[in-house]
């Protein structure tokens, strides 16, 4: 289909996973979502269900900036499948939000939540900003316009928010209050991430790290490779990078470069964590920090290390840089990091890939838990949440790594299988409603 809206002088590589449209997402996804549904032999029907969103809300955002001019922003929210549960996915503000996007990541939502077993659909959502030129002012008004904009399809039993790229507790906050005035009662459980205060859960905000230190735990250990001294870079240090290279770290880890936006630091005996939190946490970045040799964000990605954990947006590992990655294991914290042409290169190198719709899974993890505690009215200790996730993460680990050796495909083809497998047995055991 995607083919006969190419222009018609395109020329189509026959290998077109690899070539055609590499760092569009949505057809990244498609391309693992196609492979995955072939081996499953899925239902030609089925399919066509589970290739489309089943609702996609496009929505102006006028907004009054201190300037006291008039700002119109464009907010999108894909709600990708609802089968199994209520819509689950982040919200980002990214000046480079895309419809393809946010689809594409909606439908990784859907996989991911089927992947770890959470009674949950999958959705997403983006605004297209700059949040780091926008006052604090200017994004409330962003984020309560935004929710008004979606407020139809927003609700604890049809779609619920969480952060993402460039998002908080404090957006998540504003959001509650903004859905909560519309329906004139206060309703905690309709985004998860929330601060404390209102009913956050205690670990969520640490889950996403913590859930990509034990898939990374689980895979050294698959290897048979002890966690101390292993080598890790860490690509993108906001709260999936930082949190994650702090646990791995006092797993015995040791963390030998990081970056964010503004570049790179290595240091061959170890970058001192700690300190680099500090640092991002007095200066926002990590510029100008000085815990290592500066190193640029591409080459970063080429390091000699056991553990590569790409934490920040898509397409960082391309059919452009794949064949000189030379990390043992990829712990996907981000989204979509690696495209699909690239996948086979890593494959053909033998590097493991442990993907995003497992690695990073921890976070909507723990956010079905806060969804879980809001609706019961009842707050579990931080040790509880934290056993429970490493449970899930564990056992799903476990079931991935089973489908993958029992069909002989890689991680991230037998997490699609096992995922597209559960989302296509409910579909079917409801059945098509006319
Ligand atoms: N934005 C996170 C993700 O991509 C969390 C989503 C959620 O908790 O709903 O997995």
């Amino acid at each position: 289909m995607a083919d006969l809206l190419l222009p018609t002088n395109t020329i189509v590589h026959p290998d077109k996973d690899r070539f055609l449209h590499e760092e569009n997402p949505f057809e990244a996804m498609m391309a693992r979502f196609d492979r995955a549904a072939e081996l499953l032999d899925l239902e030609p029907g089925l399919y066509k269900v589970l290739r489309n969103p089943e609702k996609t809300v496009i929505v102006s955002i006028p907004v009054m900036m201190d300037s006291g001019e008039v700002e119109v922003f464009t907010g999108i929210r894909c709600i990708y499948n609802t089968s199994r549960g209520p819509a689950k996915g982040g919200i980002r503000f990214d000046k480079n939000v895309t419809l393809d996007e946010v689809k594409a990541l909606a439908a990784w939502m859907t996989w991911k939540c089927a992947v770890v077993n959470i009674p949950f659909g999958g959705s997403k959502g983006g605004v297209i900003c700059d949040p780091l030129t926008m006052s604090i002012g200017e994004l409330e008004r962003v984020t309560r316009r935004y929710t008004a904009g979606i407020i139809a399809t927003l609700g604890p039993d049809s779609d619920v928010p969480a952060p993402d790229v460039n998002t908080n507790e404090r957006v998540m906050a504003w959001l509650m209050d903004t859905y909560s005035m519309h329906v004139g009662h206060t309703v905690n459980a309709v985004t998860t991430g929330k601060p404390i205060a209102m009913g956050g859960s205690l670990g969520r905000r640490e889950a996403t790290g913590r859930g990509c230190m034990i898939a990374t735990r689980e895979a050294l250990a698959h290897l048979g490779l002890p966690m101390k001294g292993r080598t890790v870079v860490v690509q993108g240090f906001g709260n999936v990078g930082s949190i994650a290279a702090e646990l791995l770290h006092a797993e015995g880890c040791k963390v030998i470069a990081v970056s964010d936006r503004t570049g790179g630091w290595y240091s061959k005996k170890g970058i001192d964590v700690t300190k680099a939190i500090a640092h991002v946490r007095d200066h926002q970045t990590l510029e100008g920090f000085d815990g290592g040799e500066t190193i640029s964000n591409e080459k970063i990605l080429e390091l000699e290390c056991d553990v590569l954990l790409p934490a920040a947006l898509e397409n960082v590992i391309t059919t452009k840089n794949a064949a000189r990655i030379k990390a043992k294991i990829v712990c996907e914290g981000a989204n979509g990091p690696t495209s699909a042409g690239a996948d086979a290169i890593l494959d053909e190198k033998g590097v493991f890939v442990i993907p995003d719709i497992l690695a990073n899974a921890g976070g909507v993890t723990v956010s079905y838990f806060e969804w879980v505690q809001n609706r019961s009215g009842y707050y579990w200790s931080e040790q509880m949440v934290n056993e429970r996730l490493t449970e899930i993460m564990v056992n799903s680990f476990a079931e991935v790594l089973k489908l993958s050796k029992l069909h002989k495909v890689n991680m991230r083809t037998a997490s699609y299988m096992l995922a597209i497998s559960r989302v296509a047995m409910v579909h079917k055991l409801r059945g098509i409603y006319a």
